[in-house]
């Protein structure tokens, strides 16, 4: 049995994460730390039995310190941070502070327990990071492996790069025990509406403009996140130390054509699901139009990556990893969750 810490357990991927660890591995203890920004909900964790939550800050030393050694922690996996690209263009001092102050307390905190007292126990550290931090690519060059220079463009995937570099320094340095995966584009339940996919099929639920940056050619690669966990659990039991593993869905598309299928799918479940026109009497489907009108082309984000692909090669080698959805199979049961689980997104929304 071990005694697994999660950060960030409340946001999008943690959650998520808690869920599939709590039905892999049941005879884990399970700590959820999580300070419940706008992007964290308890909300998201609502039903899953056994697990003990902790509202708290991964800056705050002392606290994870603290916990890490009372609870006899020996796995931490580090989702908590900031994550939203607009959000650190607009205020990028919480993105600094969070991303690598936040992994730093942690860094010291496992270290101080799992190697400068020494719990005689196998231990790991494993450290959530994104694609962004490899930069942008051109439109004919080969996917990010896990050697590809490090070149961030936004505040947020330049405190990412630095939390990276912080995990792989205490490997190399005191060697501490762990592992990091920089994975794509999430998607799936849970997702706070801020983000491409759920602010696509709620503004098309309620008949709101769907805002397209520029001429929403950024490419990205699509990882449904359950397929995601999968891949972080096979890199936390498998992985070896000191490794980093680039985790990808297999689906690299332009933002507009993820759009035309939002709004395709959209239309579908209009002329297919009963009642669905009368719970949201506004969208364009409800009204006899096609959901792309309401596409709209807005302003490019400042210093937008044009594109971004995974080369998945030492995953899947090493450690026979493959998602387990296409894009849209995964796309069309996030669109139904989101049909299913009102209550959830209306909660989310109206905090902010
Ligand atoms: P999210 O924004 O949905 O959730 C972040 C969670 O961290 C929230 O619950 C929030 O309350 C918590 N948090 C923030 N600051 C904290 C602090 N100081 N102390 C404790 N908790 C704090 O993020 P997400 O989309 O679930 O992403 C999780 C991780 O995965 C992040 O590290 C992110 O960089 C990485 N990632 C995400 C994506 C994606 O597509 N969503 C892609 C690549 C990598």
């Amino acid at each position: 049995m071990n005694i697994v810490l999660i950060t960030g357990g409340a946001g999008f991927i943690g959650a998520n994460f808690v869920r599939h660890w709590r039905a892999h591995h049941p005879d884990d203890s399970v700590i959820v730390l999580d300070a419940l920004t706008y992007a964290g909900n308890r909300e998201s964790l609502d039903g899953v039995e056994g697990i003990e939550f902790i509202e708290g800050d991964i800056r705050n030393f002392e606290l994870v310190h603290k916990l890490v050694g009372e609870r006899g922690v020996d796995r931490i996996v580090h989702f908590a941070a900031e994550s939203h690209v607009d959000r650190s263009i607009s205020g990028p001092d919480v993105f600094i502070d969070t991303n690598i102050i936040g992994t730093l307390s942690l860094l010291k905190a496992a270290k101080a327990h799992w190697l400068d007292k020494g719990s005689g126990r196998p231990h790991r550290f494993h450290h959530v990071s994104t694609d962004e931090v490899y930069g942008s690519l051109g439109p004919d060059d080969p996917g990010f492996s896990e050697t590809t220079p490090y070149a961030p463009n936004s505040p947020y995937s330049a405190s990412k790069a630095a939390s990276d570099h912080l995990v792989r320094a205490y490997h190399h340095t005191y060697g501490l025990d762990v592992t990091t995966s920089n994975c794509s584009n999430n998607y799936g339940p849970y997702q706070y509406p801020e983000k491409l996919i759920p602010l696509f099929i709620l503004n098309a639920l309620h008949g709101k403009p769907l805002p397209i940056y520029g001429d929403g050619q950024q490419r990205r690669d699509w990882l449904h996140v359950a397929d995601h966990c999968a891949g972080i659990d096979l890199v936390i039991s498998e992985g070896r130390s000191g490794e980093v593993y680039n985790i990808g869905g297999g689906a690299e598309l332009p933002n507009l054509a993820v759009i035309d299928k939002i709004c395709a799918a959209i239309d579908t479940a209009f002329e297919t699901e009963q009642g669905i026109a009368d719970t949201y009497p506004e969208a364009a489907a409800a009204n006899g139009k096609r959901t792309e009108t309401l596409k709209t082309h807005v302003e490019d984000r400042l210093g937008h990556d044009r594109r971004y692909a995974i080369d998945e090669r030492k995953i899947a080698g090493e450690l026979g990893y493959r998602p387990a959805r296409t894009f849209e199979e995964g796309l069309s049961e996030t669109i139904q969750w989101y049909l299913g689980n009102e209550a959830w997104w209306r909660t989310v929304s109206a905090k902010t």
